[in-house]
């Protein structure tokens, strides 16, 4: 089963757990990748199981982009924090670049991710 990735900068973290808890009888179903952070986060607060990767920082992204460009993510929901600057900022331009290349849904705010979650589980039946 191809998995729902998770990420969340330190600034929108908060709102991915509460997110994720709206959205926790949906996702029970699913697989949940993370990076490190974001998944210890989301697991803490919901009890859902999540395979998380390395901090985002220290690679968690360029994995993450690695399971989209071996066809392994049916979304990716990467909430972001645009009022700070990030590090890995070209990890982050490379994960959406590689969401374009393999035409795999990318959201990276609430009103978007609030839309294709659903949209994308349905589509799988
Ligand atoms: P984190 O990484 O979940 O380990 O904090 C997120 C990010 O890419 O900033």
């Amino acid at each position: 089963m191809q998995a729902i990735a998770l990420i969340a900068h330190d600034g929108k973290k908060d709102e991915m757990v509460a997110f994720v808890q709206r959205h926790q009888a949906l996702l029970t179903s699913c697989h949940l990748i993370a990076t490190g952070t974001t998944g210890a986060r989301i697991s803490a607060a919901t009890g859902l199981a999540v395979q998380c990767m390395l901090s985002g920082p220290y690679g968690g992204d360029a994995q993450i982009a690695a399971w989209v460009v071996d066809g392994n993510v049916a979304l990716l929901i990467f909430l972001v924090d645009p009022l700070n600057a990030h590090p890995h900022e070209p990890d982050i331009q490379s994960l959406q670049r590689v969401c374009n290349v393999h035409n795999i849904p990318f959201a990276t705010n609430l009103a978007a991710a609030n839309l294709l979650l659903p949209a994308v589980i349905a589509q799988r039946g």
